[in-house]
């Protein structure tokens, strides 16, 4: 039985033992009886009334009075009370912890509503950006007004961040990026790269310009050698080593033409306008020069939606296509298959290239975008590979936020996947 009942049933055994013992000494059992009634029910009501005075807060009413089933429920119901409390604070401990702490990071942080008006900032974005208290519940758009920033905002997309070269007139290189949380509230973060960013431009100017300035002897070069080779004697000593020459001149030509595609990936001048690139008619195009490079050593299918076309830069892709198509034909033995297509899904565009070739085990597969990752380094030099084609694809892709998924089991082939995202797809 609850602890409850069991002490109101106590409480009235114990009365109606005392009323009893009352009208026994009295003799007037029906007024005993009568009264005992009129006591109880008074009693029930006092105590409601005073159980619904100390819910609603009052002061000065304290519960739990007495015994009883009143007594026993205000004693729960206080020590629910205190358990919430507890917690409560804890709770609150645990938020203070972590504005203390949030106040303390380096980068600039400031939390947005649903309807982008600044909630709260850190002290990082106070020094920044120069707020004040009277700030919140200001549109972030009237703090923040760069154009490129606004868009990013507006997009919805907030996978990707943005970077800025200044921000409201700080010369500095920052990166911005949003992180959605609860009901379309946002976090954005401010980070301030400009180091970070001047070191990596260092390193892609100094491999641009190393590449610029190693191409034109290596053209001289290359054109001495060939005039010597039209000069030779077919059974000259020379002949062998001049080839060698001639080719090994050929891959410091194509590494130095792959550095600075890759270095111009990377820099931000590349970006103009997209344009809508018609993949099906290119592939087309291309199917006639992988037929020539594999010298019929393999059978080709390519399955092509040509009423798709996609939204991007078309030299760029130009280059992702011939890339992963060539490594198909250089990483397939001969007397095998290659699948090249274009297809729709309700994910967006892809290209996807499937061969029968050698395959790659797992282990190799997460790093073959890093620059000069070759699985076999004598395969992939013999077959005129410079170690850079993928990490260019993966370049060429992020541009268009597009993702490469590579699948592959060695010894029986592999399937190299561009997925381009739903709005890149034109009809
Ligand atoms: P490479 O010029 O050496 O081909 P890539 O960047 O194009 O450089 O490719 C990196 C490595 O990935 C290659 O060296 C090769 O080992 C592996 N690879 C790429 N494509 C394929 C393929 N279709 N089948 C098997 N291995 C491949």
């Amino acid at each position: 039985m609850s602890k409850g009942i069991t002490r109101e049933l106590t409480w009235v055994i114990t009365s109606v033992w005392l009323a009893l013992f009352i009208a026994w000494m009295t003799d007037w059992w029906m007024a005993t009886f009568f009264g005992y009634l009129l006591f109880y029910i008074a009693r029930q009501l006092y105590s409601i009334y005073r159980f619904e005075l100390w819910m609603k807060g009052t002061p000065n009413v304290s519960y739990p009075p007495g015994s009883g089933l009143w007594g026993e429920l205000g004693y729960l119901v206080s020590r629910k009370q205190r358990s919430l409390e507890k917690h409560a604070d804890l709770q609150f401990y645990k938020s203070e912890q972590f504005l203390a702490a949030s106040m303390t990071i380096p980068d600039a942080i400031i939390s947005l509503n649903e309807s982008n008006q600044i909630e709260w900032f850190n002290n990082s974005a106070k020094k920044l950006f120069k707020l004040k208290h009277s700030d919140t519940h200001r549109k972030i758009e009237n703090l923040l007004r760069h154009p490129d920033f606004i868009q990013y905002l507006k997009s919805g997309r907030y996978e990707k961040s943005v970077i800025l070269s200044s921000l409201n007139g700080i010369p500095r290189v920052f990166n911005l990026k949003l992180f959605p949380y609860f009901q379309e509230h946002k976090l954005l973060i401010v980070k301030d790269i400009h180091e970070l960013y001047n070191l990596a431009q260092i390193r892609r100017d100094f491999i641009a310009n190393a590449s610029h300035e190693l191409r034109t002897p290596l053209t001289v070069l290359n054109g001495y050698i060939e005039v010597m080779m039209d000069g030779q004697e077919p059974d000259s000593m020379w002949v062998k080593p001049l080839e060698q020459m001639h080719n090994q001149s050929e891959r410091m030509q194509s590494i130095i033409n792959d550095l600075l595609t890759l270095s111009a990936m990377e820099s931000e001048t590349l970006v103009g306008k997209e344009k809508t690139v018609p993949i099906a008619p290119i592939l087309k195009k291309m199917e006639q020069d992988a037929t020539q490079m594999s010298q019929g050593k393999h059978s080709f299918r390519f399955e092509l939606d040509e009423s798709l076309a996609l939204k991007g830069y078309e030299e760029p892709l130009k280059s992702v296509l011939m890339n992963l198509i060539s490594n198909a034909i250089r990483y397939t033995p001969e007397g095998g298959q290659i699948t090249v297509r274009w297809y729709e899904d309700a994910k967006g565009p892809h290209f996807q290239v499937d061969d029968t070739g050698i395959g790659i085990s797992q282990e190799h597969i997460s790093r073959l975008t890093e620059r000069f990752y070759r699985v076999d380094t004598a395969r992939s030099r013999d077959t005129g590979g410079t170690g850079l084609g993928l990490a260019i694809v993966k370049h060429i892709l992020e541009r268009h936020d597009a993702k490469l998924v590579i699948k592959s089991q060695l010894g029986k082939g592999s399937s190299f996947r561009c997925d381009f995202p739903r709005s890149k797809a034109v009809h």
